[in-house]
C-alpha cells in the first residue's frame, strides 16, 4: 500500500482530498469535528516533512451552485486552531485566486479550497474539472474514506494526473488495514454481527462475508425474516416476505460452508412502535398477533455473548434492536458490552457502517473497541466486496 510515508514530500505541494463534511448547527458552528481531527496526522506529517498542503473537500449536498450554509469557510477557524497555524481559504476551488494561492504556497503553508460540490462536475466525475483541480498540487493524496465509494472528480478521476505521485493518507490507510484484518484474518474464529432493519440492505454483505467468517450473528429487524423463513410466527414484526426464500438459501449456504449462524432465540415484543408501548418477551418463533419484535431478549444476549467471548476477530455492523428508543436498546447495549469484553480479552474488534457506529458512540463503547470506521456507505460497500473507486485510483 502506498502511503505518504513512501513518497518524497519535501518542497512539494500535496493536494489532499479530505472528508470535511462535518455537521454544522443553525449558527454554522461545527457540532462534531471527528472528521477534521481524523485527518490531522496526515496534514501534519506533510507539513513536518517540508511540504505544503492544499485541502479539498465537499460539505453537505448543495444543489444549485454556491450556498453560504455549505461553505467550507465556516470551518477555517477551527481547522487553523487544530493545526495551530494559519489556514488560507480560496472561495472558488478552480477560480483564479485559488490558483494564485496554490502556486505561491511555501513549505508549511495550508490552503483550503471552497466546497467542490458547488460544481456539479465534481459528482459527475468530470475529467476537465479534475484536470483543473490537479493543477493545485505536485502530489495527490486521498484521505477521504467516507467518499471512497464514489467515482467523483476529486476522489478518483483526478488520480490519473499524478502517475507515480499519488498516495493514501493515514485515514485511508488505517481503514484499509483494519478491514483487511477482518476480511483476511489468519486468526480464528472470526465472527460477524449483522444487524439493522432490513435483510435487503445487508444481503450482499452477508454473501460476501460467508466464506470469510466462522460465526454469523444475525439480529435486528432482519432477524424476523429469518425466523419466519424457518417457520416461526412473528406477529407484526418487520418482515420482507419476498426474501423468505433468500433467507433460507443463506442459511443453507452457511451450513455448506461450515459457518455457524446464530439467530436470536427470544424477542422483546411491543404492541406499538413506541417507547411507551406494552412489552412482553417470547420465543422469537412464537410472537403473538398484534405484537412486533423490537429488540432481542435476554437469552439471546447471553448466547451472543458466549459466541463473542470465544471469537478472536469481530466485525459489528448494525444494531440488534431499535436502540434509538431506550426500552429497546438493551440488546444492542449488551452486545456492545460483550464486544468490549472480548476486546479486553485480546480479540480484534471493528465497528463499521452507519448505525452501529452511532450505537457504539451513544453507549460510549467507541473508545473501547479496536477500531471504529469513519465511513458509513464506503464501509458497507467495502464489506460487500466491491472495489472502491477511491482506493482503486491510487493503486492503479
Ligand atoms: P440499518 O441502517 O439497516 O443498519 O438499520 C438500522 C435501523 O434498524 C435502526 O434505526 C434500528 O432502529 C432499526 N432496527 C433494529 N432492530 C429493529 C427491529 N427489530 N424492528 C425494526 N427496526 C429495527
Amino acid at each position: 500500500m502506498i502511503t505518504i510515508d513512501q513518497i518524497d514530500l519535501k518542497n512539494k505541494r500535496a493536494l489532499i482530498r479530505v472528508d470535511f463534511n462535518v455537521p454544522l448547527n443553525d449558527l454554522l458552528e461545527i457540532t462534531d469535528d471527528t472528521r477534521i481531527v481524523a485527518t490531522l496526522p496526515t496534514i501534519s506529517k506533510i507539513l513536518e516533512e517540508g511540504g505544503s498542503v492544499v485541502l479539498m473537500s465537499h460539505l453537505g449536498r448543495p444543489k444549485n451552485g454556491p450556498e453560504d450554509k455549505f461553505s467550507l469557510r465556516h470551518i477555517v477557524k477551527h481547522l487553523a486552531q487544530c493545526l495551530d497555524r494559519e489556514v488560507q481559504f480560496a472561495d472558488d476551488c478552480i477560480g483564479e485566486e485559488a490558483f494564485k494561492r496554490s502556486s505561491s504556497l511555501q513549505p508549511g503553508q495550508v490552503l483550503l479550497l471552497e466546497n467542490l460540490r458547488f460544481y456539479p462536475e465534481e459528482e459527475k466525475g468530470d475529467l476537465d474539472f479534475a484536470a483543473k483541480l490537479a493543477k493545485h498540487g505536485d502530489l495527490y493524496v486521498n484521505d477521504a474514506f467516507g467518499t471512497a465509494h464514489r467515482a467523483h472528480a476529486s476522489t478518483a478521476i483526478i488520480a490519473q494526473f499524478f502517475p507515480g505521485k499519488k498516495a493514501f493518507g493515514y485515514v485511508m490507510a488505517q481503514e484499509i488495514e483494519n478491514v483487511g484484518k477482518v476480511l483476511h484474518s489468519k486468526e480464528k474464529p472470526v465472527t460477524a454481527i449483522i444487524g439493522g432493519a432490513k435483510v435487503s440492505s445487508k444481503l450482499s454483505i452477508i454473501e460476501n462475508l460467508l466464506p470469510k467468517v466462522n460465526h454469523l450473528i444475525i439480529g435486528g429487524g432482519m432477524a424476523y425474516t429469518f425466523a419466519k423463513a424457518k417457520g416461526g410466527k412473528i406477529g407484526s414484526s418487520l418482515v420482507e416476505d419476498d426474501l423468505l426464500d433468500k433467507a433460507s438459501e443463506i442459511l443453507l449456504k452457511a451450513k455448506k460452508q461450515s459457518v455457524e449462524v446464530h439467530l436470536p432465540i427470544d424477542s422483546l415484543n411491543a404492541d406499538a412502535f413506541s417507547n411507551d408501548a406494552n412489552t412482553e418477551i417470547t420465543d422469537i418463533m412464537a410472537i403473538n398477533d398484534g405484537w412486533m419484535g423490537l429488540d432481542v431478549g435476554p437469552e439471546t444476549s447471553k448466547m451472543f455473548k458466549e459466541v463473542l467471548l470465544k471469537s478472536r476477530v469481530i466485525l459489528w455492523n448494525g444494531p440488534v434492536g431499535v436502540f434509538e428508543m431506550p426500552r429497546f436498546s438493551q440488546g444492542t447495549k449488551d452486545l456492545g458490552a460483550a464486544i468490549v469484553l472480548a476486546t479486553e480479552g485480546g480479540a480484534f474488534s471493528l465497528v463499521g457502517g452507519g448505525d452501529s457506529v452511532a450505537a457504539a458512540k451513544q453507549f460510549e463503547l467507541d473508545e473501547r473497541v479496536s477500531y471504529v470506521s469513519t465511513g458509513g456507505g464506503a464501509m458497507l460497500e467495502y464489506l460487500e466486496g466491491k472495489v472502491l473507486p477511491g482506493i482503486a485510483a491510487i493503486l492503479d
